[in-house]
């Protein structure tokens, strides 16, 4: 039986780790396939607190990881594949064994959708993001193409557009799921130009790990033709892991976490902590931030519990 179990292991996931190993919890955490998540896919993060020049985004979670291993955290690999949080203590299988705990932290991220390009998906974090806040300062003065017509899209390109010398928006219909303000905002700006009608055949050069264009098509007159790029960010969605908690745990429609207030969820004892509530911040810090929560709420709750 085990007083914390933290599924996940990108900085929300290794933050609640280190927060409750020097509780003297002895957490154990389940990595997940994707161990060190989502800035494992990265290079330079320039935005973590305390790093003047920047960090390799895979070092910063190892280290993270190294630091909750240092106060007595457990890891171990694997995907938690089915759960039963109907009664305490919660029950969760990893890959085949059951694992039972007194709480549990949520910390699965939520994976960002790509458009299943081989190209595109070699070339993430060599120029192809879906991160604006992230990656827009790389860009500076360079050009820059988004892909999506919602609001998320309307807003990455208004983003980009400060530092872009100009931004593709690229969009498979014309019509755009974006409201009427974002899109006029995004109309309105003279740097973005809208391809409309428009699919990514390619993305160029994972010969050279380093995005140099895209092969488009026109989905309409079946024209194909080359742009240069040197940003290609994606911005249709984000897919929250939770399926494995399906009628459980509360999500909105769209599968994220409600928060019940703090870090707690509708179960008493299990705390969500990261992207996998957050549909808004999405960084590196907010999840940090948000994993030392969880953390301090299980800790407080166990207390409480006499345990
Ligand atoms: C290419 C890229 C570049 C980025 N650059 C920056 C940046 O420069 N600065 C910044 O602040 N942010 C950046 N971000 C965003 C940042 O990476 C995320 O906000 C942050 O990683 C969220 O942390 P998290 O721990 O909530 O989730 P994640 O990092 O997504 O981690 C989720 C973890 O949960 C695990 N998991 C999922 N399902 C299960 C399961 N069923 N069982 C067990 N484990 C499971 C996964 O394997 C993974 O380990 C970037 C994101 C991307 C994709």
């Amino acid at each position: 039986m085990r007083n914390v179990v933290i599924m996940g292991s990108g900085c929300a996931g290794n933050t609640a780790a280190i927060y409750a190993a020097r509780a003297n919890l002895k957490p154990l955490a389940i990595s997940g396939k994707d161990a060190g998540g989502q800035l494992s896919l990265t290079t330079l993060v320039e935005n973590f607190p305390g790093f003047p020049e920047g960090v390799d985004g895979p070092l910063l979670v190892q280290n993270m990881r190294k630091q909750a291993e240092h106060f007595g955290a457990e890891y171990v690999h694997g995907d938690v594949i089915d759960t039963d949080l109907s009664q305490r203590p919660f029950r969760l299988n990893v890959e085949g064994e059951w694992v039972e705990t007194r709480t549990l932290i949520v910390a699965t991220g939520a994976s960002a959708r790509w458009l299943g390009l081989e190209s595109e998906l070699q070339l993430i974090g060599k120029g192809v993001s879906s991160c604006a806040t992230c990656d827009g300062f790389f860009y500076r003065g360079r050009k820059i193409m988004v892909i999506g017509g919602g609001d998320s899209a309307m807003e990455e390109a208004n983003f980009l557009s400060r530092f872009g010398s100009e931004v593709t928006l690229v969009h498979r219909r014309d019509e755009f799921r974006a409201s009427k303000i974002m899109l006029d905002r995004a109309r309105h700006n003279p740097k973005i130009k809208f391809l409309t009608n428009t699919v990514v055949d390619e993305v160029h050069d994972a010969a050279k790990g380093i995005v140099t264009g895209v092969r488009l098509r026109n989905l309409q007159t079946a024209v194909v033709w080359e742009q240069e790029v040197d940003g290609f960010f994606l911005a249709i969605g984000h897919i929250p892991n939770t399926k494995v908690f399906k009628g459980q745990i509360e999500t909105d429609p769209d599968g994220y976490i409600l928060s019940k207030g703090g870090a707690r969820t509708n179960i008493p004892g299990v705390f969500h902590a990261g992207d996998v509530q957050d549909r808004v911040y999405r960084q590196a810090i907010t999840a940090s931030g948000a994993g030392c929560m969880a953390a301090i709420e299980a800790e407080r709750f166990l207390e409480a519990e006499g345990h």
